[in-house]
């Protein structure tokens, strides 16, 4: 069933308003905000309190335990002649006799209209309730509303961090929630914040890449753009997640075990959440998988003592699918459901994402009550924390809102939002003697699984879970090979499957279609472009045996390669697949991660340069299968072991080429020796060499030379992206405060020890040092 239907602070204000403060950038501003503000309480509204204190006072053991109880909509009824319909029965017995007090997931896609329609049943069935309590619905919305017909689809994650441009994830933000709203749902779960430190992952693409600095910093654009300001209508609240280090298992398969010390976990997993929890998000998801053998969702230190206490989160946990009866099925800690329900809720989870079996969980959970096992505080404050954020949405007030009311659904001003970030986000990769852009009346022969595909362009999440119906649903959209032909002329261009995915089964299986007929037709062009790569998928499905490219997907490129065309290879895979055995045959190489919807178009636009590429790489793209390890290790992982050993990826993280090229000089810091609470102000100049012009992301990197725990090779602490005009000139400023130096040590305490310090930014190098050591 599963597989087939599933689918404050002023400067923020300031920066929202695109009213930056003098002298500074707003990628400063966004830097300053997270860099600063940790671990202060999130705030609560007195009024709200004594609201929902209140309801609390008013409520039955059986409808607090309710409002805990989240049920997925396609138990409730289904899709008759495209409309979803409930089956009453069940439909009342949820939400009037349970009382639950939350739905998700999508029946099929349904249009905005549609899902007026559902969320408008939904919420009168609520009114002949005692207590009246609105049910929140959520939706996943990976990137745009995907669930929603009609809507504005963005690049995936990956793609959004590959711009380097925060504005443009806020940008996104924005338009998820008006678009959301128009389609009467309230809650998105997302930003992922999963860090994309394992290639082998299948859910990479989901996330921000493998940084904890970037992952924040678009983490926090993502949630401002969503929330704030939290009540509006045309804002949501967000679900982080998965809460955390869901993406670092030791198999590298979807919901297995990762094996990490508690102060990795808050040196790289936990910054991203601390970042977004700092900027008020207002529901956090758990990670459905295990930390050193424990299920994250019933591990109170990490829910309960970490995020509640210590980054005083006042909003509401929600477990992942099914994930506290896994704790019994799945993960044999306890002999039953009713055991597991134990666990989890003590631990800390406020809401549980059953998804089906609703009727049993209230059941469990209101028998361990009355037998002392949950104890009622517990289930106050879970209950307390759900209906805080149902007020602060203002859910009761305000339980619908309606297509009509929302004229930008889907208009021609967000598309262009969609393809702006696309254009951002397109990362070339290699371009040897300048072969791009190409002359506007080449010929070429466009050829690859990839190249006719909105499905592979868009990725899992995508109108459905797997994303396997995309082509359909996404028919007016240009895949490559139409805006080729659309930008080159349709008589300029040839096109030859060669391999082609297994459209219905699993993701991964391709087959050959017919690569002499791509020989030949290569003979009647000036250029080859190989769209090659990855077909959609998911989560578990999404596992992986091989990263290297599939095998028939490296037959073909050999063949082209060997027809002494030259061959731009276009990437469109979700995680970095392995390519070294062609990739030296590539005259060009550009990586396309998920586009989405308008992803070919900007393509085609950077194809002819009508566009500048400006995307970097936001992941490490692996050599060798056995070389996984990304930008973040230890010197004895490279070049600085002593035995030998090296770091050679295909291309490191933060690498991307363009049209034009880019100078730095002048890298200074405002000192030579700080005190651990100063901020070290950093220039340097950056200036457009050459003819065109250009958006160049300048990356600052620090390393702590000597530290008593082996010191990371280098940390991403800061990047902006700038435009400069073809011969332009300019100097910029990082503000880096030390304390943001510390490393976490074993006692999980932050730890800024004496010594000197190195920075980098391109190819120049200066140091400093700090003059005292420092715990905090
Ligand atoms: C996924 C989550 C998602 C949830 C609800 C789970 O299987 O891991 O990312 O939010 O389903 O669809």
């Amino acid at each position: 069933m599963r597989y087939t239907l599933k689918r404050n602070r002023v400067i923020v204000f300031l920066f929202i308003l695109g009213i930056a403060m003098p002298g500074e950038s707003k990628a400063q501003i966004i830097q300053s905000i997270i860099l600063h503000a940790k671990n202060t309480p999130q705030s609560k509204d007195p009024a709200i309190e004594s609201k929902i204190n209140g309801l609390l006072k008013q409520m039955t053991l059986e409808e607090k335990v309710g409002q805990m109880a989240q049920v997925s909509i396609e138990s409730l009824g289904s899709i008759q002649n495209g409309n979803f319909v409930f089956n009453q029965d069940k439909f009342k017995d949820a939400v009037v006799h349970y009382k639950i007090g939350s739905i998700l997931n999508t029946p099929g896609l349904q249009t905005a209209q549609q899902w007026n329609n559902i969320i408008e049943e939904i919420q009168n069935e609520t009114k002949g309730t005692r207590m009246k309590i609105p049910v929140l619905y959520g939706l996943d919305d990976n990137h745009g509303v995907n669930y929603v017909a009609g809507s504005t689809l963005f690049p995936q994650e990956i793609g959004q961090a590959a711009t380097w441009n925060p504005q443009l994830v806020f940008n996104a933000g924005v338009i998820t929630a008006y678009e959301s709203r128009a389609a009467s749902v309230p809650w998105t779960y997302s930003p992922v914040l999963d860090l994309g430190a394992n290639p082998q992952w299948p859910r990479i693409w989901e996330d921000y890449g493998e940084d904890p600095y970037l992952s924040s910093q678009m983490g926090v654009a993502f949630v401002k753009g969503v929330q704030d300001p939290l009540g509006s209508k045309e804002k949501l609240v967000v679900s982080l997640k998965h809460y955390m280090a869901y993406s670092d298992p030791k198999s590298g398969h979807d919901r297995t075990d990762a094996w990490i010390p508690e102060n990795y976990l808050r040196e790289y997993h936990l910054p991203p959440f601390r970042a977004c929890i700092d900027a008020n998000a207002r529901t956090v998801m758990v990670n459905s998988a295990l930390i050193n053998g424990i299920p994250t969702h019933i591990n109170k230190h990490i829910l309960t003592d970490i995020l509640k206490k210590e980054l005083g989160f006042t909003g509401f946990i929600v477990s992942d699918w099914q994930d506290i009866e896994n704790v019994y099925r799945r993960d044999h800690i306890t002999k039953d459901i009713k055991g597991a329900i134990m666990l989890a809720i003590n631990a800390g989870i406020d809401m549980s994402m059953i998804p089906y079996d609703y009727k049993e969980f209230c059941t469990d959970l209101i028998a361990l009550a009355k037998e002392g096992k949950v104890s009622i505080n517990r289930i106050d404050d879970a209950v307390t924390r759900i209906l805080r954020v149902k007020e602060e949405l203002k859910l009761f007030e305000t339980p619908m809102t309606y297509l009509k009311d929302y004229p930008k659904f889907g208009s021609a001003e967000f598309e262009k939002a969609s393809y702006n970030t696309a254009a951002e986000s397109i990362t070339l990769l290699k371009n040897t003697n300048n072969i791009l852009p190409l002359p506007k009346n080449a010929k070429v022969l466009v050829t690859g699984p990839n190249a006719n595909s909105l499905r592979t362009l868009n990725g899992g999440w995508t109108y459905t879970w797997q994303g396997e119906k995309t082509d359909e649903y996404a028919e007016k959209y240009n895949t490559i090979l139409e805006a080729v032909q659309k930008k080159f002329g349709p008589e300029k261009v040839l096109y030859e499957k060669g391999v082609a995915y297994n459209m219905a089964g699993k993701y991964f299986e391709d087959s050959i279609v017919d690569i002499d007929g791509a020989v030949k037709a290569a003979a009647g062009v000036d250029y080859i472009l190989l769209c090659i790569g990855e077909n959609s998928y998911t989560e578990t499905p999404g596992n992986l045996n091989d990263l290297t490219l599939s095998d028939n997907q490296l037959l073909l490129a050999e063949a082209m390669i060997k027809t002494g065309k030259p061959v731009i290879f276009i990437l469109n895979e979700g995680r970095p697949r392995i390519m070294k055995r062609i990739e030296p045959g590539a005259a060009a190489i550009i990586d396309l991660y998920l586009p989405s919807n308008f992803g070919a178009d900007a393509l085609a636009d950077i194809l002819t340069g009508d566009i500048n590429p400006s995307g970097k790489l936001p992941i490490t793209y692996p050599r060798y299968t056995n070389s996984l390890a990304g930008y973040i290790h230890k010197p004895s992982e490279g070049d600085g072991n002593p035995q030998g050993g090296d770091f050679y990826p295909q291309y490191q993280f933060g690498f991307g080429l363009s049209y034009t090229t880019f100078e730095y000089s002048n890298l200074t810091i405002d000192k030579n020796i700080f005190s651990p609470d100063e901020t070290a102000s950093i220039n340097v100049t950056v200036k457009n060499s050459g003819t065109r012009d250009g958006k160049e992301v300048a990356e600052l990197f620090v390393s702590d030379l000597i530290a008593s725990l082996t010191p990371d090779v280098k940390r991403l602490r800061g990047f902006q992206k700038i435009e400069l005009k073809a011969g332009e000139s300019k100097t910029i400023t990082f503000k880096l405060s030390l304390k943001d130096l510390a490393y976490v040590n074993t006692d999980n305490k932050g730890e800024l020890e004496a010594g000197d310090f190195k920075i980098q930014v391109a190819n120049l190098n200066a140091s400093f040092n700090v003059n005292k050591t420092m715990t905090y």
